[in-house]
Order: structure tokens, then C-alpha cells, then sequence
């Protein structure tokens, strides 16, 4: 579906669970404040939701992400639901931690990517940013991923004074792997929503530090993507500049929570539940008129903040 700013619709982002087995310091204060939503959608109503959005939006992509999306006991349903469906594009966005148990059987479902959400190479300070988890096991699934032929990059949220040292050793890992590494400036959100010590490294801090090393060239990226892209001896990484370069011009994603409601921008997040549409006489046309209003909450110039929980909406 094509937005009032031109964008086409069709990337849909699903958030599966709210709870997670990890509590990122910047993105919630506890482990409790991912709550499992009373009204969680079961796999059968979340694939009757996809294919309508499929049918009727104009939805092409798929990424699944939470809270933690492993911890969703039908997933398994749900990519293959997806997969069989025509839907090409299905990703997952995961801390990893699940990863090693799971990888072969995800791959055999028909997932074809997954982001894993990795800030630190250090054991300490991984369990300091993430409360709880462990390296070991966030980096065995990043290895079990990629021999179950699963195409896999990192995501690091760089923090200032936290783990900007190890900007250049988490490409260093990357690229030894054939993995690219994305670099996402801090965001706004929750818990760091109008904080005054907003602890934000911007990408050309990032560029720097990896030029001081490495010869690094800007290299294309996929049109509707968020990130920049760089070339750099053996391999590539990325940088999701929210702050420094706003990429809202070329969004076009769709959001969907794990109680059925839809959510256009993070910036002007207004949810529009189309859980009713499970019982409806005449879905399709409901659902038109839904994802309109969805869409039209969408910005385009930059992400302003928000105090939305990312675990609500996925990353
Ligand atoms: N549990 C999964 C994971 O860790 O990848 C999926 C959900 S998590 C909310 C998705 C992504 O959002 C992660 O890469 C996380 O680092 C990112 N994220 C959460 N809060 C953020 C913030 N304030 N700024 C930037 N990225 C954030």
C-alpha cells in the first residue's frame, strides 16, 4: 500500500511475544517489564492476520522479533504458515541466546535470515548490558546459524562510554565470519525517552573509529533499507543512523503487536487493532480502511522519540 509520502508499504514486522529472556539496559529498567499480553495472538490468528495483510496491503516481507521471538512456543507454525503462503522474505530479529537449539529446525521452517542482536564481545559486559544471558551462548547460535545456511548479520547498539571500544573488534568478528555488522545509533525509546543522559555514539564517530584502522568505502544499499553500508577489506558493514541520518523518507514497514494491534511509526506510534478482523464478516475491506489510518500516523523526516517500549513493537 502506497503511504501520503510516496513510500511503498510492504515490509510488516511482527512482534510475537512482549516477553524476553534478556532486559538490554536500554531498552527496559527490568526483566519485568516484558509482560506476556493477556490477549497474545496464537499462530492460527496471526497467519489468518499475515495473509490478509498479504492479500489486501500489499505485505511482501516478513520479520519476526519481540521480546524475544524464540520464546514464542508456535513459531515454527508460524514461519512455515508464512513460507507457504509465497512470502519469500521471512527474518527473524533474536538475541541468539536460543539460537544454537534452534537454528536447524527455524532454517527447516523456511526462515531465510536473522539479525542477532549482539553488543558486546566480552562476557562481563554483555551480562552488564543485558541484565541477564550469556555471550557463549548468543555466539554458539551465531555459528549454528550460519552452517544451517541461514544468511545472519549482527546488530550492535553502540553506547557511548559502554562498548564503543569494541566498535572495531565486533567488525573484526563479523568479517572473519562473512558476517555483516550493523551499527545502530541509540534511539529514544522507553526507558531513554526525553532522558538528559542520553548516552548516544553518532555514526560518524562510528566511521571514525573504523577508518582510524581499516580503508572504508560507502557502497550502495537496498533502496528501502535503514542502513548505510560500507565496504571494508574482507567484507561489509552497515550503520542504522536513526539520529545522525534519519531514515524515515525510505520506511516502509508496517508493525504488528502480539495482541493484534498495528502500529505505523514509532515516532506517532497511534495502534490500530485489527484483532476484531478474526471475526469479521467482511475483513478485507476493514482491513483496507485499518491500514490506511495505520499508515497515514507515518512521519517523513526523522524519529523524534518515543516512549514505547521497543520489546511492544520489536526493534
Ligand atoms: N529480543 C530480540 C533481540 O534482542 O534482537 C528482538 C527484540 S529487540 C527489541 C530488537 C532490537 O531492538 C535489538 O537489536 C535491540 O538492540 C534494539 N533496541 C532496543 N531498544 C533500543 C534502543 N533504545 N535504541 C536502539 N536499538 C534498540
Amino acid at each position: 500500500m502506497i503511504d501520503q509520502h510516496g513510500r511503498n508499504i510492504n515490509k510488516l514486522r511482527i512482534s510475537l511475544s512482549e516477553v524476553c529472556n534478556m532486559a538490554c539496559t536500554y531498552c527496559v529498567t527490568s526483566l519485568s517489564d516484558h509482560k506476556r499480553s493477556p490477549d497474545e495472538l496464537n499462530s492460527d490468528q496471526i497467519l489468518y492476520l499475515v495473509r490478509l495483510l498479504k492479500e489486501h496491503a500489499g505485505i511482501e516481507k516478513v520479520r519476526l522479533t519481540g521480546g524475544e521471538p524464540l520464546l514464542y512456543p508456535e513459531i515454527l507454525n508460524v514461519i512455515s504458515g508464512i513460507s507457504e503462503m509465497g512470502i519469500k522474505s521471512i527474518g527473524l530479529t533474536s538475541n541468539g541466546q536460543l539460537l544454537a537449539r534452534k537454528a536447524k529446525a527455524l532454517a527447516e521452517a523456511g526462515l531465510k535470515n536473522v539479525n542477532i542482536s549482539l553488543d558486546s564481545l566480552d562476557p562481563e559486559k554483555f551480562k552488564l548490558l543485558g541484565r541477564v544471558g550469556k555471550l557463549h551462548k548468543t555466539l554458539e547460535g551465531i555459528e549454528e546459524c550460519l552452517k544451517n545456511g541461514l544468511l545472519v548479520k549482527i546488530n550492535m547498539v553502540v553506547i557511548k562510554g559502554e562498548n564503543e571500544n569494541e566498535i572495531v573488534k565486533m567488525l573484526e568478528y563479523g568479517v572473519d565470519r562473512g558476517v555483516e555488522v550493523r551499527y545502530l545509533e541509540l534511539m529514544a525509546m522507553g526507558p531513554l525517552y526525553k532522558k538528559d543522559d542520553f548516552k548516544l555514539l553518532d555514526m560518524h564517530e562510528i566511521l571514525s573509529r573504523i577508518s582510524k584502522k581499516y580503508s572504508v568505502k560507502p557502497v550502495s544499499a537496498d533502496p528501502d533499507s535503514t542502513s548505510l553500508r560500507y565496504w571494508v577489506p574482507g567484507g561489509f558493514f552497515g550503520i542504522i543512523p536513526n539520529k545522525s541520518a534519519p531514515f524515515c523518507s525510505t520506511c516502509s514497514r508496517l508493525r504488528l503487536t502480539s495482541d493484534g494491534q498495528l502500529i505505523g511509526c514509532l515516532s506517532n506510534p497511534s495502534p490500530v487493532s485489527i484483532r476484531h478482523l478474526l471475526n469479521h464478516a467482511d475483513p478485507e475491506e476493514a482491513l483496507k480502511k485499518l491500514v490506511k489510518k495505520s499508515i497515514s500516523f507515518k512521519q517523513d523526516a526523522a524519529f523524534t522519540g518515543s516512549s514505547l517500549v521497543m520489546s511492544r513493537v520489536g526493534g
